[in-house]
């Protein structure tokens, strides 16, 4: 595994592999990592010869100064996992590296950035944009590999990969989830070990909505699932939706046709999470 962290040497060093014809994945993370990027990891070397995994903890997603200052860091044992998971490069750069410059673009992904996270993290996919498309210039991957934990970005980056007419498959991949049903993520380090026992409830009410569907209309549903998860002690839904999967507007009603999706973004604390559902 080569660590690099300059564009111009991750370039030069991709190059020579691009030259021989193999298919060259990217995992693009934000570090602290968990089984759910390794999950990203394993998926991009079923199908690429090559897997690069970058990173970088981007200043310019972060909407909330104390989350970008909190954001767990702990790049060696990151690097460890990445060795054993015999990732071939990893790309470490500093900010300075990627932000030689402000990034002043502006991206617009209409409807899709209007709800949710778009709504209640002003200028978040900004800089997931901004990031993501200077990253898949400099690797210039055949396949990116996101998770569905973060449906909406992943619907988002779809949408960038379209409008920017870039020549990269975007790859889904399940959520993992720890033994107890929380989805796994880096912040749940942050979480107090009084929420952390409570925050698989998020998931439990999850499938709870699923399980209700038909037996209440839609608006009752979401009603009742915010009732029950600001029930839980120290817990803040910051919204609860049930949206069209591939849209992301909300449903009115069951008949609505087409796959939907419950989303979820929750304060435990402090700290958000969030967390989602498909419909049957
Ligand atoms: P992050 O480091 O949080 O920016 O995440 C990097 C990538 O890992 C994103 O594509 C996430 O959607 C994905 N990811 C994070 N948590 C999980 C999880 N529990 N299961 C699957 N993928 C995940």
């Amino acid at each position: 595994m080569k660590t690099l962290a300059t564009a111009k040497e991750l370039r030069e060093a991709i190059g020579n592999v691009k030259k021989t014809g193999q298919l060259l994945g990217f995992v693009p993370t934000m570090g602290a990592l968990h089984s759910g990027h390794l999950s990203l990891v394993e998926e991009c070397k079923k199908t690429c010869a090559i897997c690069v995994v970058s990173i970088f903890v981007n200043p310019t997603q972060f909407n909330d100064k104390s989350d970008l200052k909190n954001y767990p860091r702990m790049p060696e044992q990151d690097l460890k996992k990445l060795e054993d998971a015999q990732v071939d490069f990893v790309f470490f750069p500093s900010e300075k590296e990627m932000y030689p410059e402000e990034d002043t673009r502006v991206f617009h992904f209409g409807v899709l950035e209007t709800v949710m996270e778009g709504l209640h993290r002003p200028g978040h996919f900004n800089g997931v944009a901004q990031i993501v498309s200077k990253l898949f210039d400099i690797v210039q991957p055949d396949k990116a590999f996101f998770g569905e934990k973060d449906f909406q970005q992943l619907a988002i980056i779809k949408k960038m990969v379209k409008m920017l007419d870039l020549n990269v498959e975007v790859v889904p991949c399940a959520t993992i989830r720890e033994d107890d049903g929380l989805a796994m993520s880096s912040r749940n380090l942050l979480l107090t070990p009084e929420n952390r026992k409570n925050a698989p409830r998020i998931r439990q009410l999850l499938l709870q909505a699923v399980e209700r569907q038909h037996q209440a209309t839609v608006q009752e549903v979401e009603k009742e699932t915010v009732t029950a998860l600001d029930a839980i002690e120290n817990f803040k839904t910051d919204y609860f939706e049930i949206v069209h999967s591939d849209t992301l507007q909300p449903v009115t009603s069951w008949d609505e046709k087409g796959p939907k999706t419950a989303c979820v973004a929750v304060y435990a604390g402090k700290i958000r999470l969030i967390d989602n559902i498909r419909f049957l």
